[in-house]
């Protein structure tokens, strides 16, 4: 066979495999020109394989992650004859079609090199999730279903219960009765936060993290969600204090009911794994770009191997696992909300002091839009 002859085959053959297959595939030159486009990508992009051979990709591929474009020299970098392999890994991302119509997709892209030094261009492999996102859709619907029903009743009643220790009445209980009230005020307190964490889940898998962020006394806030635990710490036998910085800080832009997520989630684990000692909540600004809150327990402390993972979804130390309730998801929710904020999370923590959790918040200028 010519050389010709053997690479028309081979086309033939690589047409007749991708055409059967549901994963989109989309194949360019070095250059990025569409050279192979099969049928599932067809109908995930709205193109025709005639509007799309030898197209530029970044024109018929478009892809956004949240609101922000994903650009093509990102998912399909050109070039580079020392990439091959995987190079391209993006879940979830919203697939742009011909009709301005969104697809949620996840996306792997691998180069091919020939020899040493040859780049003989991409493979881009889609799959559509639409079957797995109504499903995810309709559990996402229930369990907000579920967030609605529960919520309110939960927080009536740890609103009595809350009446109920106050001093006007424990004067009047037993001993034994108190320690009932103070139980059952912990477990709502928790089953709140289980509840909460439910809702804030479903809200960020629905896509990203929504910011309204509007200018903010971070002071004000802070100091008013350690009032909101000074009782759930108190029935602990903890203290918790707040920490004001020497120095009135600036105002920042933010959205107030996320971070208030944020500082509940990391005041309630410093409570939740501190049996004795102090919570402090220290506000301060470290440098001329950031404000900084840390919330700073005296509890059991995580050891260091756990530490790289404690902001992934689901994650929970063993110890965590065995002793208390929770899903695993406070401190993933927490990240996301501060990395939209364009801020950073990080912990320091050891069992012999305990842990300390830490965000910051870029100070910006109020100006600037
Ligand atoms: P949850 O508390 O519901 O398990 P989080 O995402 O808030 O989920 O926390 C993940 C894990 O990190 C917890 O299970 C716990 O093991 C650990 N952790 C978080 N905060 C602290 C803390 N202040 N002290 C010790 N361990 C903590």
């Amino acid at each position: 066979m010519e050389p010709n002859e053997i690479i028309e085959t081979q086309k033939r053959i690589i047409d007749a495999i991708s055409y059967g297959v549901s994963d989109a595939i989309i194949i360019t030159d070095p250059d990025r020109k569409i050279t192979h486009f099969n049928k599932a990508a067809e109908t995930i992009t709205g193109f025709s394989v005639v509007e799309a051979m030898n197209h530029p990709l970044g024109e018929i591929l478009k892809l956004t992650d949240g609101d922000n474009q994903v650009q093509v020299d990102t998912f399909c970098p050109l070039g580079a004859v020392d990439l091959q392999g995987l190079i391209y890994e993006g879940e979830n991302l919203n697939l742009i079609d011909k009709d301005e119509e969104e697809n949620i997709v996840n996306v792997r892209t691998h180069k091919v090199r020939g020899g040493a030094t040859m780049n003989l261009g991409s493979i881009i492999f889609i799959d559509d999730t639409f079957e797995q996102s109504e499903l995810e859709r309709m559990k996402l619907d229930f369990v907000s279903m579920a967030e609605h029903v529960l919520r309110t009743p939960v927080t009536i009643i740890r609103g009595y219960i809350s009446r109920l220790l106050e001093e006007s009445t424990t004067n009047k209980l037993e001993e034994v009765e108190k320690g009932y009230l103070n139980s059952a005020f912990l477990a709502t307190t928790d089953l709140l936060g289980l509840v909460e964490d439910l809702l804030n889940i479903a809200e960020f898998r629905r896509g990203h993290v929504k910011i309204n962020a509007a200018a903010l006394n971070i002071e004000g806030l802070v100091s008013k969600v350690v009032d909101e635990f000074k009782l759930v710490a108190a029935n602990k036998g903890l203290n918790i204090v707040f920490i004001p910085p020497l120095y009135s800080l600036p105002m920042v832009k933010a959205d107030i009911s996320k971070l208030h997520i944020v500082l509940q989630n990391f005041i309630e684990n410093a409570i939740k794994y501190t049996n004795e000692g102090k919570v402090e909540v220290i506000l301060s600004k470290p440098d001329n770009e950031n404000i900084q809150v840390a919330v700073k327990d005296s509890g059991r402390g995580i050891p260091q191997e756990y530490i790289d993972n404690l902001f992934s979804k689901f994650y929970r130390v063993k110890k965590a696992l065995e002793m208390e309730y929770g899903l695993g998801l406070g401190l993933y929710i927490s990240k996301k909300i501060v990395d939209a904020h364009g801020g950073k999370v990080w912990v320091e923590s050891s069992p012999e002091t305990g842990s300390t959790f830490f965000f910051t918040l870029p100070i910006v200028s109020l100006d600037d839009d």
